[in-house]
């Protein structure tokens, strides 16, 4: 495919996007002053534009695109199964089978705690239903004092009102008065950019013990749970020290409280497992899903369910007065089904953790010699560079923060590479299908990215001396 499909010059489709199109996460006003990239095609790992021109996928769409572009096969299946039976809900005492077949599939392929998904169409709505189940699961369980759920400074949790307040992005709780009331917010286990004189395993325990320091302050009895995502995405790929995830479900089982890992970004291979807590030997409550669980080629989601939460719901009764029309939609079903016959097929998890993964991961961390890198880490296919003004000095950061990282993102645009920037780290999470060849490309392409951004910032003397 060359996007020839595409029948109109770029200059008509920025126009009429501009005339009518309100992005997400987006300033409207300065997109439209600058003209939309528009995408009309993609293959495997890569994107083609109204141009022609050709990106590397870097981000795998956003953090989702497991099985690269265009796989037929999940066409064919959500073909198949709209053809046989488009729409019906879940609600009123039915079911159908692609629903089942992906719930008992997911029981199978998550850690043995889980056996029960309650299915959503995004990850934000995912965090929506958690929060109400962990309030709902300590009601039934006779201690609806407990209420309060911890969530982290820059970790992301999706946008609606839930996500937004379980996350702790401020400008987006400055944007709707958010958090709701009962969210409280520890430090994020960010060593690179808070860590100070601490060694990574130090500031790892010191970042876990915030929450049983929050505990202590609101009281135990307070406290329904801790959410927190395995490794930190949206936040900037916040890796946390080894001495961090230990502690911190050591602290949810001493204080009762439940421990709920948001997989929508770790979940389905990113890290080289099938899901981030197994990664980091972890046993949470709940687990939010989306992205990977459908390669994003139709909005899935869902939030899996341990056994303890479940049993609370069925043994006491009553209904959960909570769903959304398109939970559990036949077609959405249907190709995340067809996405994990994939990845089960081509045995994505495992290369994540044994080829393509080592293969990136090492020469990703080799960027981290160059003169603008502070620090370079990847886990499984996930990883950031830190720009940085001043090699070696942790404490020196880019002002104002954000600008060196836009100007990376164009020019690594440029260069033919998605990376996205999170203030002045760049961000890759390509596709699991990436080759090795694809890698050395991504590699070189970035490595090229950064040599012209380094030249740049010279040339404006925004380089420590
Ligand atoms: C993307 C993301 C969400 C939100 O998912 P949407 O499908 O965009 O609503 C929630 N949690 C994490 C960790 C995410 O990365």
């Amino acid at each position: 495919m060359t996007g020839a499909s595409n029948l109109y010059p770029t200059a008509d489709l920025r126009a009429r996007d501009a005339a009518h199109h309100f992005h997400p996460f987006t300033d409207t006003g300065a997109l439209n002053r600058e003209g939309v990239r528009v995408i009309t095609s993609a293959e495997g790992v890569w994107l083609t534009d109204s141009d022609g021109n050709r990106y590397l996928d870097g981000m795998a769409g956003l953090w989702c695109c497991q099985v690269g572009h265009g796989r037929g096969e999940i066409v064919d299946a959500v073909e198949k199964q709209m053809r046989e039976l488009d729409y019906y809900n879940t609600f009123f005492k039915t079911s159908h089978p692609p629903v089942i077949a992906l719930s008992e599939r997911l029981a199978q392929l998550s850690p043995p705690q889980f056996n029960r998904v309650f299915f959503t169409s995004s990850g934000s709505e995912a965090n929506d239903t958690v929060f109400r189940m962990v309030r709902t699961y300590w009601d039934l369980m006779g201690k609806p004092e407990k209420k309060t759920i911890i969530g982290r400074w820059n970790g992301y949790h999706g946008s609606t009102l839930a996500g937004t307040s379980l996350g702790g992005m401020t400008g987006m709780h400055a944007q709707g008065d958010l958090p709701v009331p009962g969210v409280h917010h520890i430090p994020q286990p960010y060593w690179f950019g808070e860590g100070g004189e601490m060694s990574p395993d130090e500031f790892g325990l010191w970042a876990a013990r915030e929450l049983e320091r929050a505990i202590d302050v609101l009281g135990e009895g307070k406290v329904a749970a801790f959410i927190a995502e395995p490794i930190q995405g949206a936040g900037g790929v916040i890796i946390p020290p080894d001495s961090y995830w230990p502690e911190v479900a050591r602290i949810c089982r001493d204080r009762d409280i439940l421990l709920v890992a948001d997989e929508v970004i770790c979940g389905f291979g990113r890290l080289g497992s099938w899901f981030g807590s197994q990664h980091y030997g972890i046993e949470p409550d709940l687990m939010p899903i989306a992205k990977g669980l459908s390669s994003g080629y139709l909005p899935i989601g869902g939030v899996m369910i341990a056994d303890r939460v479940a049993e609370a719901f069925i043994d006491k009764g009553g209904e959960f007065y909570h769903g959304y029309t398109y939970s559990g939609h036949p077609a959405c079903c249907a190709a995340a089904l067809a996405n994990l016959d994939i990845m089960v097929r081509e045995r994505l998890v495992e290369r994540v953790a044994d080829d393509i993964g080592p293969y990136l991961q090492q020469r990703w961390k080799a960027l981290g010699d160059h003169p603008l890198v502070g620090e370079a880490r990847m886990v499984g296919l996930v990883g950031a560079l830190e720009l940085v003004p001043a090699k070696g000095d942790r404490s020196r950061k880019f002002a104002p923060v954000g600008e060196v990282g836009t100007l990376c993102r164009d020019i690594s645009f440029g260069n033919g590479l998605v990376m996205r920037a999170v203030r002045d780290s760049m961000i890759i999470s390509p596709p699991l299908v990436l080759t090795h060849e694809e890698a050395d490309e991504l590699v070189a392409r970035a490595a090229r990215t950064l040599d012209e951004t380094y030249a740049a910032l010279k040339k404006d003397g925004r380089l420590a001396a």
